[in-house]
């Protein structure tokens, strides 16, 4: 019953379907005329992607400036299909729910360790509950995608370097338990896959996420660059202080280890020597303009703004999109980031704040179950950013 009903393999189907599930509606003269098929070829597939449930119709659109006949506009059929993403973090899990177009159905987030002993349960009982409350759709669950913090390379998990998820073989284990198309990627490559999905100026794009690690995420061309192994993007452990701290990876001084949230937070308890004190609490001591805070987040930004002008003299992206629970906090670093740019050959870069947060992965994970389940290599979300931001 969860199967996917039909697969699209058909080279044309697939160009016909990439420009329906680009816009908010189309015509079948419009993808005539993006894609060069001709209008009786095109009149076909969209018969049969009708049939197969994948497309639509919503009635006329406008008629043409001739004064001809009105034509019927089509869209993507959003509710055929359900993806559910994961976001696995050493101290939290959370899940998304969404109808084809990325619009929510739940959205959940649990503060608890994980690791390779409760991971393949915590994941399989928030599935097995919502597919007993789903009737009558046509492709049911579409797919799972699992973000990673962590290196991940042909769907297996190679190194999580703050837990043991490296360990076991998931996608093996959950293909059986689900019996579902289960797909796992790094948690910044999925970032900016998300935000790909909702940029439609860039072809070249860098999503710098700095949570529990550092990556990066980068789309050239807009297709998402892994490298020759999944390790595109590792910023985290690029060195920013020879002999400096030891880092999990087998380096020393990898620039995670000065500037994760992780990091921030440890360096934060030293200076104030409180073991016990957290996140909120250096946020609230740099508000409060406490002069030993404010002369460690300045070196921070040295630090951070360092890792940043390396991946950019890696990859030359058009935008940075930087998701970062401190930089949230504080958004003021953004101005002093791009100020630190201005000073160099990359001052044409333009640093943006991530929009999606803490769920860019999650969004970014849908976007690999549309593109696995479609066959398509782009999707853009014709959804409105708001109605995502909205979104808690
Ligand atoms: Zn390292």
């Amino acid at each position: 019953m969860f199967r996917m009903k039909n697969s699209i393999r058909e080279q044309n189907s697939i160009i016909v379907l990439s420009e329906i599930i680009n816009r908010p509606e189309i015509s079948r003269a419009m993808i005539s005329e993006l894609t060069g098929l001709n209008k009786a070829t095109v009149s076909e597939i969209v018969r049969r992607l009708i049939e197969d449930d994948y497309v639509i119709e919503i009635g006329p659109g406008k008629s043409t400036s001739s004064g001809g006949r009105r034509p019927i506009l089509l869209t993507v059929n959003k509710k055929a299909g359900v993806s559910i993403s994961f976001d696995v973090r050493y101290d939290r899990i959370s899940y998304l729910i969404t109808y084809l177009d990325g619009e929510k159905i739940d959205y959940t987030i649990e503060e608890k360790e994980m690791t390779k002993d409760n991971i393949v349960d915590s994941i399989t009982s928030v599935v097995e509950n919502f597919k007993s409350t789903l009737t009558d759709s046509p492709f049911g669950i579409i797919g799972i995608t699992i973000s990673i913090h962590g290196i991940v390379n042909e769907n297996k998990i190679e190194f999580t370097p703050y837990f043991d998820l490296d360990e076991i073989d998931l996608v093996s284990i959950l293909e059986q338990k689900c019996d579902l198309p289960i797909h796992i990627e790094n948690e910044a490559n999925l970032s900016a896959l998300a935000e790909a999905a909702f940029d439609y100026e860039h072809e070249h794009i860098v999503s710098f996420s700095a949570h529990t690690g550092i990556g990066a995420g980068v789309i050239l061309h807009g297709q998402l660059h892994r490298g020759s192994s999944g390790r595109s993007g590792e910023v985290g452990h690029t060195v920013l202080y020879p002999n400096g701290v030891n880092c999990p990876c087998g380096n020393q001084g990898c620039l995670e280890q000065y500037c994760s949230t992780k990091a921030v937070v440890r360096k934060f308890q030293r200076l104030k020597g409180d073991e016990s004190l957290t996140f909120d609490d250096l946020v609230a001591s740099y508000h409060e303009k406490d002069s030993s805070t404010l002369n460690m987040i300045l070196q921070f930004a040295k630090d951070f703004g360092i890792g940043l002008m390396n991946v950019i003299g890696n990859y030359d992206p058009e935008v940075v999109y930087i998701n970062s629970e401190l930089l949230e906090e504080i958004p003021e670093l953004i101005s002093l980031l791009q100020h630190y740019l201005s000073m160099t050959i990359y001052k044409n870069v333009v640093l943006k704040q991530s929009l999606l947060g803490k769920k860019a992965s999650l969004y970014g994970a849908t976007v690999m179950n549309l593109q696995k389940f479609l066959h398509v290599s782009n999707v853009e979300f014709s959804l409105n950013m708001e109605k995502v931001l909205e979104v808690e």
